[in-house]
């Protein structure tokens, strides 16, 4: 018989491309479809069906207070009653905009927009105004949202679709995007010989996501750094998915002694509602309309729910900073016990991990890369994944995204995973 999901897949396929708001969500990657995800409760969420999963994906990253937590849930009530939107300066902006200036050591002044998407495409505006000039670097298997200039060997969604590159984006665009290899800094300098005077921004992500959890190597960062002063090129750094994850400053708290230009937000700061921020120096964020001639604009940007929202995650995270350790153990337990788990049964894997942002790729060889990701198997994952998901763990449905722990999860959460993760890999090996 036909589940509820299902119904719900077959209607939303007629009225909404896909039936996704967002491709990922389709698990077409995965080859089957997807629940329709009806509540959540703090580490849980619950199908149609009212089936209870183990959340790992957190809506991809914001959740790190779980679902519905208190003072979030308390704050938008409060927010809510007195309107959704002005569209007009509020005190709640000011707030948050305070608290990420005081919060973070390379951000002088930051711009609220809506999505990460929103973020990378006018930091990038930004940079090439200041710099007057048209070209960026990115990183194959890096994803920073999906406008033009960005959907070049992106990581994320269109990695794991195999479509790289979008139709719609002109040649003429995309020849400005220049790709260069993670961890590699000679396919940077490359890059940079080549086109000395050219390139306005490297833009990356301080430690991946999109492409499964890898972290950029120390002499990565700091060759980073060394080369964007030598050329006069701006640095950003698109934290959208480890600002206030990898550690409450972000990056920051791995790499102290590299300073990025520009910072872009999303996801965390936004508590699970729609946002994106970007913020640097004074000096490149000055230029911004209405004081500068680089235009940018929203209608709903600075939200007073999203706000709201994002300020009341990112005080609770301040405030308890233990928050952070906690990650940090529950994901090493899970890192242990999945090893644990793949030798008891002779699988290959590689375990990725930074804080609460875990991967697991299946293959024996170390990943740094984009080359080294895309040699994991991705039959076997399929199969890990349909178990885990049968047994009650949501996983993310690709082996090259994050998995995210959440500060309501326990080693309780983390045995039953490690013990499902057991009985998927012991299925594998029949
Ligand atoms: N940058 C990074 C690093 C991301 O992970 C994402 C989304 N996963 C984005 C940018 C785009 O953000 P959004 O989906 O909010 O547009």
């Amino acid at each position: 018989m036909e589940t509820l999901s299902e119904k719900m897949f077959e209607r939303s396929k007629k009225v909404i491309p896909g039936g996704v708001n967002s491709p990922a969500r389709a698990f077409s990657s995965v080859k089957m479809e997807p629940p329709f995800i009806k509540r959540g409760d703090g580490t849980y969420i619950f199908d149609e069906e009212d089936n209870r999963y183990i959340d790992f994906v957190g809506s991809w990253g914001p959740l790190i207070l779980g679902h519905c937590d208190k003072d979030v849930v308390d704050g938008l009530h409060q927010v809510i009653k007195t309107g959704t939107s002005f569209g007009a300066p509020t005190a709640i902006e000011m707030k948050m905009a305070e608290l990420m200036v005081d919060s973070l050591p390379n951000i002088d002044m930051v711009r609220m927009v809506n999505s990460g998407t929103e973020a990378t495409m006018s930091a990038v505006r930004l940079a090439k105004a200041y710099t007057k000039r048209n070209k960026i670097i990115k990183f194959e298997g890096n994803y920073h949202g999906h406008s033009e200039g960005f959907l070049i060997k992106a990581g994320s969604g269109a990695l794991t679709h195999g479509v790289p590159d979008s139709l719609g984006v002109p040649a003429e665009i995309a020849k400005h995007t220049l790709t260069a290899s993670f961890n590699n800094l000679e396919s940077v300098e490359n890059i940079f010989k080549a086109n000395p005077e050219e390139i306005a921004a490297v833009i990356v992500e301080p430690v991946a996501g999109n492409m499964g959890v890898i972290a950029m190597e120390d002499d990565f960062a700091k060759g980073l750094r060394q080369i964007t002063d030598k050329y006069g090129t701006v640095l950003i750094f698109d934290e959208v998915m480890t600002g206030f994850r990898v550690g409450f400053k972000g990056a920051h708290e791995l790499y102290p002694d590299i300073k990025p230009d520009i910072t872009c937000y999303g996801k965390i700061i936004g508590g699970g509602l729609p946002v994106g921020a970007f913020g640097g120096k004074q000096q490149i964020m000055s230029l911004l309309a209405p004081i500068g001639p680089v235009y940018q604009a929203g209608t709903l940007s600075g939200n007073p729910l999203a706000m709201r929202a994002g300020y009341e995650t990112l005080l609770k995270l301040r405030n308890n900073p233990q928050i952070y350790d906690k990650l940090d153990k529950l994901a090493l337990r899970l890192e242990k016990g999945i090893r644990e788990a793949a030798k008891l049964s002779d699988i290959d894997i590689t375990v990725n991990r930074v804080g609460g942002m875990i991967s697991m790729f299946f293959t024996d060889k170390e990943v740094k890369n984009f080359e080294d990701v895309s040699k994991a198997d991705n039959e076997q994952f399929i199969a890990y994944f349909k178990e885990m998901l049968n047994s009650g763990v949501y996983l993310p449905p690709s082996q090259f995204e994050s998995l995210f722990l959440n500060a309501k999860m326990d080693n309780e959460h983390i045995d039953f995973t490690i013990e499902k993760a057991r009985d998927a890999f012991k299925k594998l090996t029949r």
